[in-house]
């Protein structure tokens, strides 16, 4: 059976539906991105082509770039509206690529943090879709769950600027960026909480390299990257300096939520070919979805999805008010990502081996779910940090104020 859509509906989404977009976006994934995505995950040329076509017609539809700046060229959906279709959206991995939303996190970025230089030079260029950028953290020999170890240094010099050592891995998309945000110690001591920056390197510069290349699960896309006294101008630093932590928070509350959404929107695809599959494939006792088993992963994974959906709206809400929504991220996130991993495995489990073979998504859905659960910081993370604040609530004798 094809893989090209939904027949499961979950609740709807009002305001995106009632203008239509929401719809036009679920389609438009459905009819033109999942079917070019065994070409896209190939990559090379074939693959860079296709996505320029998909682009092109995104334009041609009125969906590209829905939540970036209208004044940028984008779409200028508010956070919320586009929240309500990001689901659809995120359906394929490529979705946000192709339709032109994936570099929301660093528009905001740089319009909240960048100087006045950067934001001309840089922000229009990235809402056409004409440069692409990554971002760089987590590096191979201090843990990525502990960015006051951070070990890549940036050193003042003479002339303003900054001279950038270090090594990074598992940075999305290095190959091909023009752009990677650096974080990096241009102060103080490993442990410190102050004198961490984030530096805008363009990957032109000498001193900069693409080390390898690390399949994730056997899939393409993340890099290892080296920069040898990279020299970065003065005004590519973000905020003040010294103030990473804040900016990189910042960013990923918003990152997070982003993927959560995506991923509802994958597990919803996963879910849709499970029940296609357990109503559509018979033995001599009927079709599979006649067994309590099979039943119990359709159950299990349906309930999944409903509980997951409203803990992201919540942080979505949160987001858009511009309240501090680290509770309901971590919630979000981790819910989200167990929740991807149970659809998908319950899905391949129901396919038998077809779920593992390369006729439907299921692997490559399921890869995505089993990544969910370290990237952007490993459930621990989220789940010790969320129990901590909300047990600092009690401490204080404020315990009907946590949220619960
Ligand atoms: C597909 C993919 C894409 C990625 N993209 C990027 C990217 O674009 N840019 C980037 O900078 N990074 C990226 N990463 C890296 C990712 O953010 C890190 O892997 C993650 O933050 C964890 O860091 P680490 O791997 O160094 O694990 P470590 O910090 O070494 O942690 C390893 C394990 O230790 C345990 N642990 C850690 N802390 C705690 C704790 N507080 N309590 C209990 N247990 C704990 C957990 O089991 C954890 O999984 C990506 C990773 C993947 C898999």
């Amino acid at each position: 059976m094809a893989d090209t859509g939904t027949a499961y509906d979950g609740p709807a989404q009002p305001d995106a539906r009632a203008d239509g977009l929401g719809e036009a976006v679920d389609r438009f994934v459905r009819t033109r991105v999942i079917p070019s995505e065994t070409v896209l995950d190939a990559g090379g040329k074939e693959a860079a082509a296709a996505l320029a076509r998909l682009r092109t017609e995104a334009r041609a539809a009125g969906l590209w770039a829905l939540p970036l700046p209208a004044e940028l060229g984008g779409g200028g959906l508010t956070f919320r509206r586009y929240a309500a279709l990001a689901e659809a959206e995120g359906a394929s991995d490529h979705g946000p690529a192709a339709l032109g939303s994936a570099p929301l996190l660093d528009v905001t970025m740089l319009e909240r943090h960048g100087t006045a230089r950067v934001r001309e030079e840089y922000l229009e260029r990235l809402v056409a879709g004409s440069m692409r950028t990554c971002y760089a953290m987590t590096e191979p020999d201090v843990p990525g769950t502990d960015p006051l170890r951070t070990a890549t240094r940036a050193e003042a010099r003479a002339d303003g600027g900054w001279s950038v050592s270090g090594r990074k891995w598992f940075t999305s998309g290095a190959a091909g960026a023009d752009l990677v945000t650096v974080l990096a110690r241009t102060g103080g001591a490993a442990g410190d909480r102050e004198g961490l920056s984030l530096l805008l390197v363009p990957t032109a510069s000498p001193g900069f390299r693409v080390v390898r290349e690390l399949p994730v699960l056997g899939a393409a896309g993340q890099y290892e990257i080296e920069l040898d006294r990279v020299r970065v101008p003065a005004d590519h630093l973000l905020g003040t300096g010294g103030d990473a932590l804040a900016i990189a928070g910042e960013r990923l509350a918003l990152g997070r939520t982003l993927r959560c959404l995506r991923w509802l929107g994958q597990a919803r695809r996963a879910f849709d070919l499970m029940a296609e599959r357990a109503a559509t494939r018979s033995g001599s006792r009927g079709p599979l979805a006649e067994h309590q088993l099979v039943q119990q992963h359709v159950f299990d994974s349906l309930l999944a999805l409903r509980t997951t959906r409203p803990l992201v709206h919540e942080a979505v809400a949160l987001i858009a008010a511009g309240r501090d929504a680290r509770t309901e991220v971590g919630l979000a996130k981790v819910a989200a990502a167990r929740m991807l991993q149970q659809v998908t495995d319950s899905a391949i489990q129901v396919h038998g081996a077809a779920g593992l073979g390369p006729d439907t998504a299921l692997p490559s859905l399921f890869r995505g779910g089993r990544a969910a659960r370290i990237l952007d910081g490993p459930d621990e993370l989220h789940i010790t940090s969320v129990a901590r604040r909300v047990l600092r609530g009690y401490g204080r004798g404020h315990g009907a104020a946590t949220p619960g």
